[in-house]
C-alpha cells in the first residue's frame, strides 16, 4: 500500500507516545462495550440470548431492532444520509466523466450512430412508454374528431327535427289538459 502523509506524521503515528494514547483509548472503548447491558433477543444462530452490547438509547443491539423509534423513525441519521448522498454524487460524476471520455474518442459517424441509438432507446419501462404513446395517439385522434366541423343538416334530418318539435308541442298541450280540474256531476 502506498504510504500517505507528511514524514513527520508517519513518524508520529509510529511513536511509542501515539501507541500509548491509542491503546488507552481502545481499552476505554472496549471497557465501555463490556460494561454495556446485553441484548436479550433470541439469536437464531445459537438458540440462546444474543449477548451483544445494546445500542445507546435502546434495549436491543443493532442486529435486533435497535432502530430509531417515535415520530422520526423514518429519518436516517445525518451522518448516514450525508455519506450516502456524497457517494451517489461521486458515482454520478464519475459515470458522466467516463461517458464524456468515451464520446470524445468516437469518430463522427460512430457518434451519430450512438446518438440515433440513444434517441430510439429511451430509458425506463418499455411497456409504460408504449402505453403513454398509445394514450397520446388516442387523445390526438379525439381532439381531431372534436375539431372537425359538423356536417350541414340534411333535408331528412331537418324534417325529423320539425316532427320532433310538433310532437313535443302536442305532448305539452295534452299534459296541460290533464292538469285542468274536471267538471263534476250536473255541471258537466
Ligand atoms: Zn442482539
Amino acid at each position: 500500500m502506498k504510504k500517505r502523509g507528511a514524514p513527520q506524521l508517519l513518524a508520529w503515528s509510529k511513536s511509542s507516545q501515539w501507541r500509548a494514547i491509542s491503546s488507552a483509548q481502545a481499552k476505554k472503548n472496549l471497557a465501555a462495550l463490556n460494561a454495556a447491558p446485553r441484548c436479550g433477543a433470541l439469536a437464531r444462530s445459537t438458540g440462546g440470548p444474543c449477548r451483544n452490547p445494546i445500542k445507546a438509547g435502546f434495549n436491543r443491539c443493532r442486529l435486533h431492532g435497535a432502530t430509531p423509534k417515535g415520530a422520526k423513525w423514518h429519518i436516517a441519521g445525518p451522518a448516514i444520509t450525508h455519506v450516502k448522498t456524497e457517494r451517489k454524487i461521486r458515482d454520478r460524476v464519475r459515470a458522466a466523466e467516463k461517458k464524456a471520455r468515451r464520446l470524445a474518442k468516437m469518430a463522427p459517424e460512430e457518434l451519430e450512430a450512438h446518438r440515433q441509438w440513444q434517441r430510439a432507446h429511451q430509458p425506463g419501462n418499455a411497456a409504460a412508454r408504449q402505453r403513454l404513446r398509445d394514450e397520446r395517439k388516442q387523445s390526438a385522434e379525439v381532439r381531431a374528431m372534436m375539431e372537425r366541423p359538423r356536417p350541414a343538416p340534411s333535408a331528412k334530418s331537418s324534417e325529423l327535427a320539425d316532427q320532433i318539435t310538433a310532437l313535443r308541442a302536442e305532448l305539452d298541450r295534452r299534459r296541460d289538459d290533464e292538469q285542468k280540474p274536471k267538471p263534476i256531476g250536473a255541471f258537466a
